[in-house]
């Protein structure tokens, strides 16, 4: 296929200098046919109009993060949001922020930092705003202001015939409702307007335990966990079950919004999980909690599940332990949930799931010649875990099976978003993504 890349915003095609760079994100490399990088509105009408001229799938990517790597292409025209990462506050009484699409977290950090404000996000500061929200967005601040989309009031989106419209609780509403947990599906959003939160600073630390016995760990975790105030959100990390760390499990934290003597008082309870051999905790600001984020080492695939819980009982902390010992290169981590989260009625948002107690994820970083060999048994292992699950978080998942999407969303969810689709995407342009087919 030839090109007039003249009319193309920022474009690198093969053998391009760049080219080889920008074809790349962090879970893959692809060998897209264009990369476009536009900077403006209207550069994006171009490239989404220009893909269907010339019967190109459409990669979109923001961050680069996903973990299907559906932000690049074999063959396919990308939309690289990087050059969109303009951070502006739009109303200083409502601290409203505009935030581009190809922002990342830490971008948005830079601009909010000053002002003592945050938007609840992830715990990475090279996640991109766009995957991260049309996701959901869980991290530090969930339960104290929900998921990122809670506190989304409005997105500017490029639809697939080349128009642009804002979707808000009053303008296209059915959209709004759809892009907050419906991915990429829908266009490509150009902007997002956030409220942010005041977050002058957060006490950050992590508490170390061995030995432990996992299964009383999880118990204790999860109660200490229902009694505690919304200002603390925590994840209680245990290592391979086949590793030097294996008879370890760590606590992480983030409380916002209370003094130092207040947030003592509020880990106090964590400290008492069990034999502590660490403990830290520091004042910082938001963006410093974030992690910088690492790209995979070469030769290793990541093996990624997870399931969101209503009730992590008995039966489900058994099934996590025998999964562990099934699964012994793999890291569980368990990510409280509840407080502002589950305020969110579950059918206000295309992110259905409101009733999880906790996201308990799997995670392992295998050789790439041997993945294929151990899929199976890593997929076989875990759905013993599945089976307590009432839903799963696609940003966290690492496949894009019907099965997971029928799990993502349930059946009145889907039809919703399934409807959504065929009024705003009907020919399934923006099909490079866990999809919802029109
Ligand atoms: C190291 C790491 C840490 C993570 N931590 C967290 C966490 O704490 N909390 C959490 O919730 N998730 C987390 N995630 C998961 C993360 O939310 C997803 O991987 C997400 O898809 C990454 O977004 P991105 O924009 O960086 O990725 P990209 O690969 O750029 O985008 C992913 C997909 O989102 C869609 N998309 C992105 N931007 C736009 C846009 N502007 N318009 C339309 N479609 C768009 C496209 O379909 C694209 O293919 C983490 C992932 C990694 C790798």
């Amino acid at each position: 296929m030839v090109f007039n890349l003249t009319t193309l915003p920022d474009a690198l095609v093969p053998g391009d200098a760049g080219y080889e760079e920008a074809a790349g994100v962090l879970f893959g490399q692809g060998r897209p046919a264009v990369i476009m990088r536009p900077g403006t509105r209207g550069e994006v009408v171009d490239a989404v109009l220009h893909a269907q001229r010339n019967k190109l799938e459409i990669a979109v990517r923001s961050g680069g993060h996903g973990l299907l790597a559906h932000g690049t292409s074999d063959g396919g025209l990308v939309i690289d949001l990087g050059r969109l990462n303009h951070v502006s506050v739009v109303d200083s009484d409502r601290r409203v922020v505009r935030v581009g699409g190809g922002a990342t977290w830490a971008r948005v950090d830079e601009i909010l930092r000053p002002l003592g404000w945050a938007i609840s996000s992830g715990d990475t500061a090279g996640v991109g705003v766009g995957g991260l929200t049309l996701g959901g967005g869980f991290g530090w601040l969930v339960r104290r202001f929900g998921l990122a989309i809670d506190n989304l009031v409005a997105a500017r989106v490029v639809l697939a015939d080349g128009s642009v419209v804002t979707a808000s609780a009053t303008r296209h509403a059915d959209l709004f409702w759809a892009l907050r947990g419906g991915g990429g599906n829908f266009g490509v959003v150009v902007d997002f307007d956030f409220i942010a939160a005041e977050v002058p600073s957060a006490h950050f630390g992590e508490i170390v335990f061995d030995p432990v016995d996992p299964a009383a760990m999880i118990r204790s975790w999860r109660n200490a966990m229902r009694r505690a105030p919304r200002e603390l959100t925590a994840a209680l990390v245990l290592p391979p079950s086949g590793s030097d760390a294996a008879s370890s499990a760590t606590v992480t934290f983030c409380v916002t919004g209370c003094d130092v003597s207040t947030a003592d008082s509020v880990i106090e309870p964590l400290l008492g999980l069990g034999r502590v051999t660490r403990a830290s905790i520091e004042e910082r600001a938001y963006g410093d909690i974030l992690e910088p984020g690492h790209p995979l080492p070469p030769g290793l695939r990541l093996f990624a599940r997870n399931v969101m819980m209503d009730d992590l009982d008995e039966t489900a902390t058994v099934a996590v332990e025998q999964f562990r010992h099934e699964s012994p290169a793999t890291s569980v981590i368990l990510r409280s949930l509840g407080g502002a989260f589950g305020e969110v009625p579950w059918d206000a948002t295309a992110f259905a799931h409101r009733d999880a107690e906790v996201m308990v994820l799997a995670m392992s970083m295998v050789p790439e010649a041997q993945a294929d060999l151990l899929e199976p048994a890593f997929r076989s292992a875990w759905s013993g875990v599945a089976a307590h699950g009432s839903g799963v978080y696609l940003n966290f998942q690492g496949s894009a099976t019907e099965e997971d999407i029928a799990t993502a969303y349930p059946p009145a969810t889907r039809a919703r978003l399934v409807e959504v689709k065929r009024a705003y995407d009907p020919g399934n342009v923006f099909a490079c993504n866990h999809n919802i087919v029109p």
